[in-house]
């Protein structure tokens, strides 16, 4: 056994029959290592983490902690942000971006610190699963061991969920042979609860290592100068899911960079595609990612104030996360604010955030904009959301991207018509 490390039981890795709440349900027995300095207070937790049917490993400090890590390799880790000697912030730092486990922070700190730390934890690349404030409560740490199971399957295995291979990097020869696909993730129309949309989000679906996300693969398209050629591949895809669906209501997002927006062939491809597919520009969603502090190019500003004038609905992405953000909404006649998914995490519990998410909200109301937000994982901040007055939720808890035969089918099952 590792010093300092207190083995409660052992049985993990297999499926488990709990009674949570009274009713009976298949879940996962997770293996949790927790860090408290407080002999107590980590009993505790490892006695409440035990009733859930986990597996519980106590540490003391911050040797007994890593070299439990090394020996046991634990699925959650729940860690005191406060110790003395060393903090929470440097052992989440340490951590680094290589830990696959899911993390839990917990504090007796307040609030607003505890958000600081789980935004730099996210920062450093780690699996955040939420937070737990002390005195903590049974309820907490049950919710958030539930959401434990639906995050941990986006890791691995999801049909969405490529592993982070380090593929190499023949995208030229990928994309003439047609390997990328465009999945459609639904968005939810907040004031009549149906599907108002998708966007598409393009997947490599490598013949080796199977469905591959574009965190592995933008980089070298962009730097390859093939964008335009894989934009060109993912505009022709969502058209022809649009007019798959039969319906003329739904709009599908198209992502696209600043720099393929001011190149005028863009402009002809997106309008020979539309019209080839019998369909009208307001049917797409252009989507503007924010990347980088610089401004928008005054030719893409041209280009997309242009594309207003054609018919085609203009999304500023990401917003919130470039320095550029406000300057943009002025600068181009935007029709949808998407707020970043970094403001999502947390709505619930976080007043600061809802207060931030309602202001934007009329921000957009006021230019005429209607607001999405991305990145909703969870029931409460759906209703959250709802509450604040956001106009349409996109976000796992609602559906993941997927293949356009699947998106056409939840299409059918949840459109008003
Ligand atoms: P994005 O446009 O902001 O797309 C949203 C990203 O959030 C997608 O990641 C989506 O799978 C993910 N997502 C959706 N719901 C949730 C959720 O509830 N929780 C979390 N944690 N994530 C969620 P994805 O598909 O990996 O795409 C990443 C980025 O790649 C996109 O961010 C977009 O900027 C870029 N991208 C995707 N497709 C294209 C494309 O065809 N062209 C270009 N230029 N960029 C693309
Ligand atoms: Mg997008
Ligand atoms: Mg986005």
């Amino acid at each position: 056994m590792i010093s300092g490390a207190m083995h409660i039981a052992e049985t993990s890795g297999t499926r488990r029959r709990a009674a949570s709440h009274g009713a009976a349900k298949t879940s996962l027995t997770q293996k949790i290592l927790i860090l408290d300095d407080d002999r107590l207070v980590a009993q505790t937790l490892a006695a409440q983490v035990a009733a859930e049917g986990h597996v519980p490993f106590v540490t003391l400090d911050r040797d007994a902690f890593f070299q439990s890590l090394a020996h046991h390799d634990p699925d959650i880790l729940i860690i005191d942000i406060c110790m003395p000697g060393h903090d929470g912030v440097d052992i989440i730092r340490e951590l680094g971006d290589t830990c696959a486990a899911q993390v839990i922070v917990t504090s007796g700190m307040g609030r607003r610190m505890i958000e600081t730390v789980l935004r730099s934890a996210e920062h450093y690349g780690l699996n955040v699963l939420g937070a737990l404030p002390k005195p903590v409560r049974r309820s907490a740490i049950q919710e958030l061991l539930a959401r434990a199971e639906t995050h941990g399957s986006v890791r691995s295995g999801s049909p969405d969920g490529a592993d982070r291979t380090n593929v190499g990097a023949d995208v030229c020869k990928a994309l003439e042979q047609g390997q990328f696909e465009s999945f459609f993730q639904p968005k939810l129309c907040l004031h009549t609860d149906t599907i108002c949309g998708f966007e598409a989000l393009v997947r490599w679906r490598h013949p080796n290592f199977g469905i591959i996300l574009p965190q592995m693969f933008l980089p070298q398209i962009m730097t390859q100068g093939l964008e335009a050629r894989l934009t060109s591949a993912v505009l022709d895809q969502a058209c022809r899911f649009l007019r798959g669906l039969k319906n003329r209501a739904p709009r599908v997002a198209v992502n696209v960079s600043a720099a393929t927006i001011s190149d005028p062939a863009f402009r002809r491809t997106l309008d020979s595609t539309v019209a080839r597919y019998g369909l009208t520009p307001d049917r797409l969603i252009i989507e503007v990612t924010e990347v980088g502090p610089e401004a928008l190019p005054q030719d893409a500003v041209e280009a997309l104030v242009r594309m207003r004038m054609a018919g085609y609905v203009l999304s500023i992405d990401d917003f919130g996360t470039g320095v550029s953000s406000l300057q943009r909404l002025v600068s181009v006649p935007f029709s949808e604010l998407k707020i970043d998914r970094s403001f999502v995490r947390g709505v619930a519990r976080s007043q600061e955030t809802r207060e931030v998410i309602h202001n934007l909200t009329r921000l957009a109301l006021s230019l005429e904009m209607f607001t999405t937000v991305e990145g909703v994982e969870d029931e409460s901040a759906l209703a959250c959301l709802r509450d604040l007055g956001c106009d349409v939720a996109q976000g796992y808890h609602i559906a993941r991207p997927m293949p356009a035969a699947a998106a056409t089918q939840v299409y059918g099952s949840r459109s008003s018509g």
